[in-house]
């Protein structure tokens, strides 16, 4: 495996921010966060990466209060994202960008991306227009560098470059759980970047905070190797040995976390090769654990007459069976499966019969309405 000189940059997410009000997304902590920011930008590290729909809309406002009014502009750096698919329509998406100007309190983005791209999100920029409208803004100067995030497939990628090979840049999810993954393509994916010369700003590289509270077996893997090390450091240690990698991002939300991030991040080194065995272990190990044997082929969502969301369930399940983090599932589930909820299922087994791995899906799904509805 390709390993970079030294490892990436650390980027600063700001999308589990510490709340007032745990049960309100929007009541972000202020003075915590400014915490963070000084520990971090003490730390050498200067890259921040928001998005509009954040935190209820609330987080690119937050980066204003905690970094851009406290700091000279010329001494960070920062990513937006656009959300097409909150819009209604094209005049309601686009003005967005001034929106976000404002909330952040700046006249440029050093890093603009069209957010979420992939599968049956990816019209909705085309229909309003979306690249062409950041095309003017970059050549306006009010977007340094241009981009999109996905959270598709290899393929689904390369269809977005192709219609558009004008992007300075790709935000992929990328982690050593997910690089041999079927469904997400970690390096599937970031081997289309690479042989495009695209650089990479990676998201995810913990997996939501998976990666950190691993299942003891798969712990123990990396923790017989290096007893000393934390098992977060494998996980960042990994995505930063890529090379042309802008940023590893990691959504932080505690001083103890941010400073373990900063001291990884800056006085670590690549992976060694050896390193990458255990990785490879690790990842085996938590294969083998119980779970829903999906591979994503999606031949099973063709023929569902309700539009079940089958794959995205599958994943879910194996988020909360395999990594045992319950927290991630729901989110998983939440965030993707739309109307396609597995209560939505009228049990006529139309899956099951093409289902190449003979999962028994409908009784699947049961157990999914009742972990997660
Ligand atoms: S059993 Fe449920 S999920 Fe499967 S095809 Fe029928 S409605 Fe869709
Ligand atoms: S057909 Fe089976 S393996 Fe393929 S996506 Fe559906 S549940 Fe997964």
């Amino acid at each position: 495996m390709e390993t970079a000189e030294k490892l990436a940059p650390l980027g600063f997410g700001f999308m589990r921010l510490p709340l007032t009000n745990p049960d309100d997304p929007t009541s972000i902590d202020i003075d915590k966060c400014c915490e963070l920011v000084d520990i971090f930008m003490e730390g050498g590290f200067t890259y921040f990466d928001s998005a509009r729909g954040y935190h209820g809309c609330k987080s690119e406002w937050a980066l204003k209060k905690a970094l851009v009014e406290r700091y000279p502009r010329e001494s960070f750096t920062i990513a937006t994202k656009l959300p097409a698919w909150l819009a209604k329509n094209a005049e309601e998406a686009r003005a967005m960008f001034d929106i976000s100007l404002q909330e952040c309190g700046v006249d440029y983005f050093d890093y603009y991306l069209l957010h979420n791209l992939g599968e049956s999100l990816t019209p909705g920029f085309e229909e309003y227009g979306l690249w062409e409208f950041c095309a003017q803004k970059k050549a306006e100067g009010k977007i340094k560098k241009f981009g999109f995030s996905i959270h598709d497939n290899a393929e689904e990628l390369e269809k977005v470059l192709d219609a558009h090979p004008e992007v300075d840049f790709v935000q992929l999810q990328i982690n050593y759980v997910d690089w041999e993954s079927d469904i997400i393509q970690s390096r599937k994916c970031y081997e289309v970047c690479q042989e495009r010369g695209l650089p990479v700003v990676i998201m995810e590289p913990v997996k939501g905070g998976t990666l950190v509270k691993l299942p003891e077996a798969v712990a123990d893997v990396l923790r017989e190797t290096e007893p000393g090390a934390s098992i977060t450091s494998w996980a960042l240690r990994f995505a930063g040995s890529l090379p042309n990698v802008i940023a590893v991002l990691s959504g932080m939300n505690t001083p103890e976390m941010v400073a373990e991030n900063v001291a990884i991040m800056r006085d670590g080194v690549p992976l060694t090769e050896g390193e990458h065995a255990v990785i490879e272990r690790a990842r085996e190990t938590l294969a083998a654990l119980p779970g829903v044997p999906c591979t994503d082929c999606r031949y099973c969502m063709k023929g569902c007459p309700e539009g079940v969301h089958i794959n995205t369930i599958m994943q879910s399940l194996n988020i909360y069976d395999q990594m045992g983090d319950a927290y991630r599932a729901q989110e998983n589930y939440n965030w993707n499966t739309g109307a396609g909820k597995a209560s939505v299922c009228i049990q006529c087994g139309a899956c099951e019969s093409v289902c190449p791995q003979h999962i028994e899906i409908v009784s699947q799904l049961e157990r999914a309405v009742k972990l997660f509805e």
